[in-house]
């Protein structure tokens, strides 16, 4: 039997990113233009669709505070904040948000696989560290795909190499959920309690056809059995 397969957005749906990239992307901006960014002007352009890459949503960040500088310092100043030099980056802040055996329940009944806007490598340092032997594969990252999300392109590719299996999309942003539709896949919004744009969020979700919205992974089990 074809084991249905649950694709995982990596940010915002397996880590909690709050203390990593999206405290990266503030200490960015504040370290070239002086300015304060709240948790809530970084959603409000997650909200709007089109920023799914950090790099390039902190780049232009610092554009509309003042500061023209070229995309490969804005960029190269978040690695060394978000990986570290030497010293521990703000990539140990991030949290694994499934409780301990719960992915490795959902495994019985699905096979996983990861499509993210993070390069690979990255992916691949945070499932090892966390994962603890629960296979994703694929795992599709910002340089497999020429296209990046909202395009559909990574997910079509895990379709294709699935074919005639049932698959989902997981994904915490609206960029995530038009993949999915553009992809023909049924989604599952994580709209988390603590976002600050919480209720911005689960009306984009709607409007994109969600097929459920949910506080964090460790109700999938319900939402699957329902
Ligand atoms: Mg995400």
């Amino acid at each position: 039997m074809n084991q249905p397969l649950i694709v995982f957005d990596m940010d915002g749906v397996l880590v909690d990113v709050t203390e990593s990239y999206r405290e990266t992307i503030a200490q960015t901006v504040k370290h070239f233009t002086g300015v304060d960014l709240t948790r809530e002007q970084i959603q409000d352009y997650k909200n709007q669709g089109g920023w799914n890459d950090d790099w390039e949503l902190t780049h232009h960040l610092i554009k509309v505070a003042g500061k023209e500088i070229p995309f490969e310092t804005a960029r190269d100043y978040f690695q060394s904040i978000f990986l570290g030099n030497g010293e521990g980056g703000l990539i140990l802040r991030e949290e694994w948000v499934a409780r301990p055996g719960m992915l490795e329940e959902l495994n019985r009944q699905f096979q996983f696989a990861v499509f993210t806007g993070r390069p690979k490598a990255e992916a691949e340092l945070t499932l090892n560290r966390f994962a603890g032997g629960v296979v994703f594969h694929p795992v599709v990252g910002m340089y497999e795909v020429e296209n990046r999300k909202p395009h559909p392109e990574g997910l079509l590719r895990i379709l294709n190499a699935n074919p005639g299996r049932k698959v989902y999309y997981i994904g915490d942003t609206v960029d995530d959920a038009r993949c999915a539709r553009a992809a023909g896949v049924p989604f599952i919004g994580i709209a988390a309690p603590s976002n600050p744009r919480y209720l911005d969020l689960v009306f984009l979700f709607q409007e994109e056809g969600a097929s459920a919205i949910i506080d964090d992974i460790n109700v999938l089990t319900e939402v699957f059995a329902s």
